[in-house]
């Protein structure tokens, strides 16, 4: 048995209510989702219907989940045009598999943090927690997090080399004005992404996020 198909075992051990079939590319993971969890000593029950798709790609391509009874509330705006749930930004999703690739972590962590988020918004009209913006402006909040950094500019500049617009040198001095050289400051970040697996979604979050700044900055 394959290690995915075994994770797929296990999810339904966990969660008896969900069913498992093989689809061409993985597998369709769908079924009743019960939320029942805490937060600030806040309990929420609810039940919810999922279809998730997991890829054998798992975990280098993030899994998506769709909500199928109609129990999301329609003003609550985490959902793509494709009815996917928007489970937060791509590369948080990529660390938080990187650390932890297994489905039942995924569905224990993010999938079951969107429906608290959504079930917290039914009864109390706002979210629960400090969450991101939709969109590029929530993928810019990430990677200033991700790089540590609040100025959106040096954040700019560093993406510059993850999208090798600029060729990575460690000996300058980094951009972030610490003072110290590229490659003892940020330069070790963004050689992380130059030679992960991943590169090619950093490269397109950093050309995404340089694109938008500049178009946004030109309409001023
Ligand atoms: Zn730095």
């Amino acid at each position: 048995m394959s290690e995915l198909s075994k994770q797929v075992q296990d999810v339904l051990k966990l969660y008896p209510d969900l069913s498992a079939k093989d689809t061409n590319n993985g597998y369709l993971i769908s079924g009743r989702f019960i939320l029942n969890s805490e937060f600030s000593e806040i309990p929420l029950y609810d039940e919810y219907f999922i279809e998730m798709n997991v890829s054998l790609k798992f975990p280098t391509v993030i899994p998506t989940v769709r909500e199928v009874s109609g129990n999301i509330p329609e003003d609550f705006e985490h959902i793509y045009e494709n009815k996917e749930l928007c489970l937060g930004v791509s590369c948080d999703l990529y660390d938080f598999l990187a650390c932890r690739p297994s489905i039942i972590d995924f569905l224990n962590g993010p999938v079951t943090s969107f429906f608290y988020t959504a079930s917290y918004f039914k009864r109390y009209k706002t979210v629960p927690y400090g969450e991101r913006s939709h969109g590029i402006e929530g993928i810019i909040e990430a990677y200033l997090e991700r790089y540590q950094l609040s100025d959106i500019m040096q954040l700019i500049t560093l993406l510059a080399y993850v999208a090798g617009i600029y060729k990575y040198r460690g000996h300058i001095l980094c951009p972030c004005n610490s003072g110290k050289k590229f490659r003892n400051c940020h330069g070790q970040i963004v050689l992380q992404d130059l030679t992960s697996s991943r590169n090619e979604r950093f490269k397109k979050d950093a050309i995404d996020i340089i694109g938008y700044y500049f178009n946004k900055k030109g309409e001023r």
